[in-house]
């Protein structure tokens, strides 16, 4: 008979394994009841909800609010993040247990806090263990993670016995090995080595880094069956560059750490599924209705568990991209993409926005380049930051540029400038691209 607490995460797995068949209608129509619970105590415990529904001309009652949710004021990320603690519920119910505070560092470094309970900490793990379980990974094989968590020390590798509480509870896992993303590359393959690991997650930008490096010399993972990414968006050439080098598939999830699981990859296809039992994720246009599949909008989240500090229709700062019904036969809405924030796009001089790519595959063989980062300092000009050994000609230069232009498909000037190093963020994060440019009419990073 398992304890309590694995037959609360089993039972919890029960329902989710049942919720994901549901159709659309039904999903909808719980989710409905359950934003109702929140919007309610919402307006009973936190009074800066209640004066931001006022202000918007809004009924302080639930039914109305939820039949006018189209003017339900957005939560921007900067508004949280100067809000402290505005948003905390003055009464969190005694069933939802004790609170936990997470920080987060934005791109820009200034951390958002949150709160959450031990039921938004149920449904991470559950979530965390529905992605394993969709996945079919075996639980038994050995897990590695390169994260960036301050808790890590740069260079020293720790390693546990069983994956962590969302599996454990329930299954009997192999071991799991962590380390400090801020590790350099070199020692994190020599690390990789020893681990012999059967699954490696970090972030996207520091697997492509690790798996370049391998390719260059010649390390093989031989034991590697998949990689799992997290933190940043994971685009095609991280799915490229892993299947070309180690020969395994990307598996990618879309959290964040004041939200919780927004997304998991499906089990059958490369988009994602909305995790609607823990999140209702809206994708909006300009307008501020909801994109069609096909279209690209902000990403603006409702937390539907969290009864210490809910996030009412709380626009994250991300843009994805809405997909068609998954011939999966899950009716968990489809996100096709995670596109990145605005700052990350790339604004032409007529006007129109992208999110632009330049993978390393278009680069690395025209000079000893080592990192590159992009920032769009005016609507004709871009800078490419350079980590080089040595500068490049002026005709390796050139061969950049012109190879830089062909794919923005505009006519660029391109500076370069040599950097020493190109940071990462306070989070750990790193972008590729980085507009100065970009409409502050976006999400704002
Ligand atoms: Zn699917």
């Amino acid at each position: 008979m398992p304890d309590a607490n694995a037959a609360g995460m089993l039972a919890l797995q029960q329902q989710l394994a049942q919720s994901q068949w549901w159709s659309p209608e039904t999903l909808y129509a719980q989710q409905q009841a359950q934003l109702a619970q929140v919007l309610t105590h919402a307006l009973d415990t936190i009074p800066a909800y209640a004066q931001r529904f006022r202000a918007a001309g809004l009924a302080l009652r639930t039914p109305a609010l939820l039949e006018a949710w189209q003017a339900v004021p957005l939560l921007a990320r900067r508004e949280l993040r100067s809000a402290g603690e505005t948003f905390m519920s003055r009464k969190v119910p005694p069933a939802h247990g004790s609170l936990s505070k997470v920080q987060t560092s934005g791109s820009t470094g200034t951390p958002i806090t949150a709160y959450g309970t031990k039921v938004t900490a149920l449904f991470w793990r559950a979530f965390t263990l529905r992605e394993h379980l969709w996945q079919r990974r075996d639980l038994g094989g050995r897990f590695a993670a390169i994260r960036p968590e301050g808790t890590l020390q740069p260079g020293r590798g720790q390693r546990a016995v069983g994956w962590g509480p969302a599996t454990d509870a329930v299954y009997a896992t192999g071991e799991s090995f962590a380390l400090s993303s801020r590790t350099d590359i070199p020692t994190q393959a020599a690390w990789l080595q020893e681990v012999r690991p059967d699954y490696l997650l970090s972030l996207p930008s520091n697997l492509i880094a690790l798996a370049r490096h391998c390719r260059e010399r010649g390390i093989a993972l031989p034991n590697l069956r998949e990689v799992r990414s997290y933190g940043e968006v994971a685009g095609d050439e991280l799915r490229q560059t892993c299947r070309a080098v180690w020969g395994v598939a990307v598996k990618d999830a879309y959290s964040a750490q004041e939200v919780g699981y927004m997304a998991l990859q499906c089990p059958e296809h490369e988009h994602y599924h909305v995790m609607s039992e823990g999140v209702l994720l809206e994708v909006l246009d300009t307008a501020g209705h909801a994109c069609a599949p096909g279209e690209i909008g902000r990403v603006v989240v409702t937390t539907l568990h969290n009864f210490a500090m809910p996030l009412i229709r709380y626009e994250i700062g991300d843009y994805a991209e809405v997909g068609a019904p998954c011939a999966c036969g899950r009716g968990l809405p489809v996100i096709a993409r995670v596109l990145g924030r605005h700052r990350n796009m790339l604004t032409f001089p007529d006007g129109r926005q992208a999110y632009p790519s330049f993978p390393a595959e278009l680069w690395d063989d025209i000079a000893p380049i080592r990192q590159l980062q992009l920032v769009q300092t005016a609507l004709t000009q871009i800078m490419a930051r350079l980590v080089v050994a040595r500068p490049l000609t002026a005709q390796e230069t050139d061969t950049f540029a012109s190879r830089l232009q062909a794919r923005l498909g505009y006519p660029f000037v391109i500076e370069l400038r040599y950097q020493e190093d190109i940071p990462r963020s306070a989070g750990g994060k790193y972008e590729d691209f980085i507009s100065e440019v970009a409409s502050a009419g976006g999400a704002g990073a």
